[in-house]
């Protein structure tokens, strides 16, 4: 169910599912989306400072009526932010923004070059201080973990990348995997560009279900947690409704075939 969790390797739990709102304009369209999805039954919204949009995921947390800590609230700080106190900052500027206590996920948004260390410092600080329930990382290579891992007292919970059957990212998952970080999709529709894609519309026709659904399903079988974006209603229901069918391992394989090593974002090597 939409309610189904991870538990991350300090013992909190995380929805497998979730919205994202990357590009969800602040106001009306951002707190009209939000509340949609709760009202369906998603528990857990990903938002970023750098989305300009924390406000409004705000007031529809608030507007929603399900107690605070049925929901999983995720945010990030951005690139500029980085470094140790300025990180300190930024966190309590989206806690302000959003009109919350605490979050249940604080992320670096990207690597970027040399600050990634300082910055995890700072989130290290506010998780030994219980103001968040959990940290991680986004756009991390392995060799970005690999230099984190030497010197944090603290592994990231999840990383968050970029996910889903044209960029498959096999060795991050293991690697992941073996260090109990819990891998996150962003983009899991390749922002739309997969829908169309023959392979998995005929999957989805043989189950009955949408080339979303199928997509989003994947996720879930290879044990990565998804976000779909989506402001409309009527695909935010459909984008959840992936808990009712199993991907057989034969419809697995196919999928796996569709991997391409391409992004529809940038790489976190280039990105700054
Ligand atoms: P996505 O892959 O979720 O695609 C969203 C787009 O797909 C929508 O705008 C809509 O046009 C279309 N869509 C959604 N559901 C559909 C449906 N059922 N049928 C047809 N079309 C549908 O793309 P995304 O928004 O880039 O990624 C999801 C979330 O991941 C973001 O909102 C954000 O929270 C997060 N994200 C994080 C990073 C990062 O650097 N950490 C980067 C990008 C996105």
């Amino acid at each position: 169910s939409l309610k189904s969790t991870t538990r991350l390797h300090n013992g909190v739990e995380m929805p497998w599912f979730g919205l994202g709102v990357y590009k969800v304009k602040e106001g009306s369209e951002v707190i009209e989306s939000v509340k949609a999805a709760i009202k369906n039954g998603y528990r857990s919204i990903d938002t970023a400072a750098i989305y300009e949009n924390e406000e409004g995921v705000g007031q529809a947390i608030r507007e929603s009526g399900v107690p605070r800590e049925e929901l999983f609230i995720t945010s990030k700080v951005w690139n500029s932010d980085q470094g140790y106190e300025s990180t300190l900052q930024a966190y309590e500027t989206s806690l302000k923004k959003l009109g919350l206590e605490y979050l249940d996920l604080y992320l670096i948004h990207w690597p970027g070059k040399d600050k990634y260390k300082e910055t995890w410092k700072a989130l290290e600080k506010l998780y030994k201080e219980g103001r968040v329930r959990a940290i991680g990382v986004s756009n991390f290579h392995i060799h970005h973990l690999e230099e984190l891992l030497k010197e944090a007292e603290i592994k990231p919970m999840v990383n968050q990348v970029e996910y889903h059957p044209h960029l498959q990212q096999k060795e991050l998952l293991a690697f992941c995997q073996k260090e109990g970080i819990q891998l996150e999709a962003w983009s899991p529709l390749k922002q739309g560009q997969l829908l169309q894609d023959p392979t998995l519309t005929e999957i989805a026709e043989k189950y009955g279900k949408t080339t979303a659904q199928v997509i989003l399903r994947w996720d879930l079988q290879t044990k990565v947690v998804t976000i779909p974006k989506s402001i409309k209603e009527q695909r935010i229901m459909e984008n959840a409704d992936i808990f009712d069918f199993e991907l057989s391992q034969e419809d697995m394989e196919k999928i796996a075939g569709l991997n391409k090593d391409e992004r529809v974002g940038p790489n976190p090597d280039e990105f700054m």
